[in-house]
């Protein structure tokens, strides 16, 4: 972290607000799996870009309540802003002993339209998109919606995705992270939308990313279950 920092000049450092924590001046450089972003930690709460996207979008959205909510790899940072919008709030995580319940995002054990709003940050990349999606949208509630979010490459049309490439050190090298099984492009709207849902992207907008250092590349992707749906 020093060697980032101290690499920049005075004049290039920059102070920035959190909007989950309140904290305001430096942010700590952010070493990814395979990038650097100078500014993307908040020293005090840890967010990360995507983590403060969202939660300005909550400060902001019309959405006065999400109602039973179920967060996804939940982060300690985003949990506050989340419940104030929220009756009740569920994490889950596959693994163990990360939240309050152990889930499998492509085959929940979960009800029917059990849950009104899930977080789903972050996680589309590392599981079968079609399967996940395909049970967000049975366990959300007629109207509910996912708040989505992954890694995208904003110059590709089409996601990037390549059979054989299994070993950890080739999906760091092919899809980013050694746990990612691809990269997505923006043929991810069509695949949202194939699954039932209604579709809104919320991008980040210049004053966002100035204030509180958030990728201008950034967004929100926001699914909505139709509130009648015909299941004939
Ligand atoms: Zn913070």
């Amino acid at each position: 972290m020093k060697i980032a920092a101290a690499a920049r000049e005075p004049e290039d450092m920059q102070t920035y607000e959190c909007p989950l924590c309140d904290y305001t001046g430096f942010f700590s450089p952010r070493f990814g799996s395979s990038e650097i972003r100078l500014d993307g930690y908040c020293p005090k709460c840890s967010s990360l870009e995507r983590q403060r996207h969202i939660a300005l979008w909550i400060r902001g959205t019309p959405v006065t309540s999400f109602g039973r909510t179920l967060h996804f790899a939940p982060e300690k940072c985003l949990f506050d802003a989340v419940s104030v919008n929220s009756t009740s709030v569920t994490g889950a995580d596959i693994t163990e002993g990360r939240a309050d319940l152990v889930l499998n995002i492509e085959a929940m054990e979960l009800l029917d339209r059990s849950f009104d709003t899930i977080i789903c940050n972050h996680v589309l990349e590392h599981v079968d998109d079609k399967k996940a999606l395909a049970e967000i949208f049975r366990v959300l509630s007629f109207g509910g919606r996912a708040v989505i979010t992954v890694p995208i490459v904003p110059t590709w049309e089409h996601s990037f995705e390549k059979e054989g490439i299994t070993r950890p050190s080739d999906r760091h090298l092919y899809f980013g992270q050694r746990d990612h099984v691809r990269f997505f492009g923006w043929d991810l709207i069509d695949r949202i939308k194939a699954a039932g849902f209604s579709l809104t992207t919320i991008p980040v907008t210049g004053d966002e990313a100035a204030k509180h250092s958030i990728n201008r590349d950034h967004v929100i992707f926001l699914a909505e279950k139709p509130v009648v749906q015909d299941e004939s």
